[in-house]
């Protein structure tokens, strides 16, 4: 901290002051800030300085940083109250992992728009204005669809459609997320039910967040929801990331078993870009892991991002687990993934995520829909 300090120190200029506020946390004042566009070359003047590892006793020791911005006088009017946004955004920058936020309303639980915003979220799902949309996901070996990935829509009166980031942060940050989880078991569960009943086996993917690992009452929701669904629970599929699961990775864990026995399978989602190993995944019930949409969006062009691809998918199988590329949306990405042995595709080469009317339609006219009842099938 100490080293840190001078470091701080050492790029800022008169009069720009720098405070050690307690453990590990440090405020930088900028008095002097031309226009506020510029605290993004401060932003990442602060991030160089972390790059060189820090030295304690020979020992080579890598640091990282969260950096909250709050700007006077538009974010605040006080200085109380622009440390305490500057610490709001910081937090958002700890969870997102993206290093750095400036403060912004929504972030914060007691700014009037926010509490206004969720206030309705809650409205929304008490008298169903949330809605799910399913894209399908595709075995590469016979391409053919195995599952379907459940997401949240939210269809404002005033506002129209709400993309999920703009909602899902805040009510996880105000505990909505759990009302809504529900929501969405229920509502997942009871389509696959209606699925199977029209003949239509899919495997249902779900979104946990990091808040629903901590909640006791999860594992008794989903075994009641199954039962009065009367869906098995081989056909609900859990997604949750690295980051949701490193956030308390001990209560995740137990949690994980406890759904895993009930027979809930697992996903981990948007995987390459957290801090967890494969072999940390190695003491979780994991049967999936599906490698983040940056590297396959970009895996034709990009050997770096074809290499992670590939050696991903040959370590997971190597430990037995299978395999999803997200964010297919080229023939030339499906056949490369094809080529590496990958076992599953999803993304908009087959298909957007579609409202629930829609996506049946398709599972049974396109090409890459279902197996059609005497084919073998394959569950992924
Ligand atoms: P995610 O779980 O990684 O979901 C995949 C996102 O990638 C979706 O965005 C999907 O529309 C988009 N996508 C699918 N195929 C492609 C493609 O080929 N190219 C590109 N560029 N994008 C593609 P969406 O629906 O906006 O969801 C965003 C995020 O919101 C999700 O990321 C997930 O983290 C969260 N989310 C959505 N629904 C739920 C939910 O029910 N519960 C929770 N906890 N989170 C949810
Ligand atoms: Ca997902
Ligand atoms: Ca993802």
């Amino acid at each position: 901290m100490k080293e840190l300090g001078l470091r701080l120190q050492s790029i800022l200029f008169e009069p720009d002051v720098v405070a050690h506020l307690g453990a590990d946390l440090f405020a930088v004042l900028l008095p002097k800030l031309a226009k506020a566009e510029d605290i993004h070359l401060v932003i990442e003047k602060i991030q160089k300085l972390l790059l060189s590892p820090f030295s304690i006793d020979g020992l080579p020791i890598a640091v990282e940083a969260s950096i909250g911005v709050a700007l006077y006088p538009g974010h605040a009017r006080t200085s109380e109250e622009l440390l305490r946004r500057a610490d709001i955004a910081m937090h958002a920058a700890k969870e997102s992992g993206s290093g750095h936020a400036l403060y912004d309303p929504t972030l914060d639980k007691h700014h009037p728009q926010r509490l206004a915003l969720m206030a309705e979220l809650r409205q929304a799902i008490e008298q169903n204005h949330l809605l799910l949309h399913y894209q399908p996901k595709i075995n590469i070996r016979d391409k053919k669809t195995v599952g379907a990935e459940a997401l949240v829509r939210w269809n404002h009166p005033q506002q129209g459609m709400i993309p999920p980031d703009e909602f899902i942060g805040p009510a996880e940050r105000t505990g909505l997320i759990h009302p809504m989880t529900y929501w969405l078991l229920r509502t997942a569960i009871q389509q696959c039910r209606e699925w199977r009943q029209a003949g239509l086996d899919v495997v249902v993917s779900a979104n946990l967040s990091a808040r629903n690992l901590l909640d006791p009452k999860l594992p008794g929701t989903v075994v009641e929801l199954l039962r009065d669904g009367e869906v098995a629970p081989e056909f609900i599929q859990f997604e949750i990331t690295e980051s949701a699961i490193m956030t308390d990775p001990a209560h995740a864990q137990k949690m994980m078993f406890t759904l895993r026995d009930i027979g809930i399978r697992f996903s981990i989602d948007d995987f390459g870009i957290g801090y967890s190993s494969l072999s940390c995944l190695q003491k979780l019930p994991v049967s999936q892991i599906k490698i983040d949409k940056s590297f396959v969006i970009h895996m034709t062009q990009n050997k770096g991002a074809a290499m992670i691809v590939r050696s991903t998918i040959d370590l997971a199988h190597n430990l037995g687990i299978d395999v999803v590329a997200e964010g297919v949306e080229t023939e030339q990405t499906l056949n490369q993934l094809e080529e590496m042995n990958c076992d599953a595709a999803q993304g908009y080469y087959f298909s957007k995520p579609l409202p629930v009317n829609a996506f049946s339609l398709w599972l049974q006219e396109s090409l890459w829909g279902l197996k059609k009842s005497g084919e073998n099938s394959q569950k992924i």
